[in-house]
């Protein structure tokens, strides 16, 4: 195939929390190739800022629980909803052993982790945008098309995030993919804007969130179906905030705040059928979103991308490929968790009544 052959433990693709948690956890004494597409990490704010107090746990394991405290990380307030009924409820941490977690700096907690994964000593190589796969005895094998080179391992990990194009591209069957779109945008926040509560409400055609991060800033996220044509009419951020303005309990977090630019996101649920991970080849795990992504309701994402990490890890340790076992209790965790999560999600998206026949809420309940 390429001029050179580099061999490796694994080669996980996307250096993402889930690829780069993987990395980390498998070290030291082990051969890691870490093939990112992108070629630097955004610099920009990026979407997906609450983390549960339960993570801490993860970090920990990690061994990055304490950098990241010393982190540009606020503490999470009380969530307030308008949900279930029109009238407002409070929801604090104060029963929740793990504490209120985090609104993190997402792109500080991400540059944690990359470097947790080099300083562990993995490779991460990035702009890998275009290669092709193939095998060659037990091994993948992949060659890079602006190198030329070939990199093969026994073991290839899908970390590619919510497309899980590795996996769909090799033959593993998707289970669900929710046409759920996220419309959002980051608002410069005053500085006396001390409200550190995270608002939700819901309304016929979707849902709304708000909530501070750090820097000054405070997102402000829309979910509706992705055919809904409602958000091709927000012509301009102001469109948007304009809209958000209507709901009262959105309205007061940021009623005199001006919007950046408006950035949309593919955020509904998609799972791989867990049980078909075998189609893709011998040797071939999916992590991360790419196996389960998270409706942004559940706050989840962030959490399941370093536990399916670790619970690969804790596959790979126990004998994957070779030990038959070790692939089974991997399914059967992320199958648990996968269950356990749906029928979360419906009784979540049955909550707001009032919304039954509405197309939005129907097609979720
Ligand atoms: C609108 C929205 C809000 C969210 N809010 C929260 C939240 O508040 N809390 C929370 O916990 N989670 C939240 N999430 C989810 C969270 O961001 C994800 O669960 C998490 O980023 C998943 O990590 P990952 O590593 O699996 O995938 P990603 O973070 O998506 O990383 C995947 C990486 O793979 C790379 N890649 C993609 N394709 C290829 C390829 N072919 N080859 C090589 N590399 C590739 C990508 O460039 C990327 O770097 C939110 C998500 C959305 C969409």
């Amino acid at each position: 195939m390429g001029r050179t052959a580099i061999s490796w433990d694994v080669i996980i693709l996307g250096a993402g929390p889930a690829g780069l948690a993987l990395a980390r956890n498998l070290q030291p004494n082990r051969r890691i190739l870490v093939m990112e597409r992108r070629a630097t990490m955004p610099t920009e704010p990026r979407i997906g800022e609450s983390l549960p107090g339960s993570a801490s746990v993860l970090l920990q394991r990690l061994g990055l629980f304490d950098q990241f405290l010393s982190g540009d990380h606020r503490e999470r307030g009380a969530t307030l909803t308008i949900w279930d009924e029109t009238t407002r409820v409070w929801r604090d941490a104060l029963r929740d052993p793990s504490g209120p977690g985090w609104n993190m700096n997402r792109r500080e907690f991400d540059q944690l982790l990359l470097a947790g994964a080099r300083d562990a000593g993995a490779t991460i190589l990035e702009g890998c945008s275009q290669f092709e796969i193939g095998r060659q005895g037990q091994d993948w094998c992949i060659r890079l098309h602006q190198s030329d080179d070939l990199h093969c391992a026994p073991i290839l990990v899908d970390a590619t995030g919510r497309s899980g194009s590795i996996a769909r591209r090799l033959g593993v069957s998707v289970y669900l993919d929710d046409p759920l779109l996220c419309v959002y945008t980051f608002l410069c926040s005053c500085p006396d804007d001390e409200d550190a509560t995270m608002r939700i409400q819901a309304d016929e055609q979707g849902w709304w969130y708000t909530a501070q991060i750090p820097h000054g800033q405070r997102v402000l996220a829309y979910h509706l179906d992705a055919e809904n044509p409602l958000w091709r009419q927000w012509q301009k951020p102001l469109d948007f905030l304009d809209y958000a303005r209507r709901h009262q309990l959105i309205a007061e977090a940021i009623h005199t705040l001006a919007p950046s630019k408006l950035q949309y996101r593919p955020a509904g649920t998609a799972m791989l059928d867990i049980d078909t991970l075998h189609q893709a080849g011998s040797g071939f795990l999916a992590i991360g979103d790419a196996l389960l992504t998270f409706d942004p309701i559940s706050s989840q994402g962030i959490f399941h991308s370093l536990a399916s990490a670790e619970s690969a890890a804790n596959a790979i340790r126990a004998g994957f490929p070779e030990h038959l076992d070790a692939l089974q209790n991997f399914q059967n965790e992320m199958r648990a968790v996968g269950t356990r999560y749906l029928i979360n999600l419906k009784s979540t998206y049955q909550g707001p009544r009032r919304f039954a026949n509405c197309e939005f809420w129907s097609r979720r309940a």
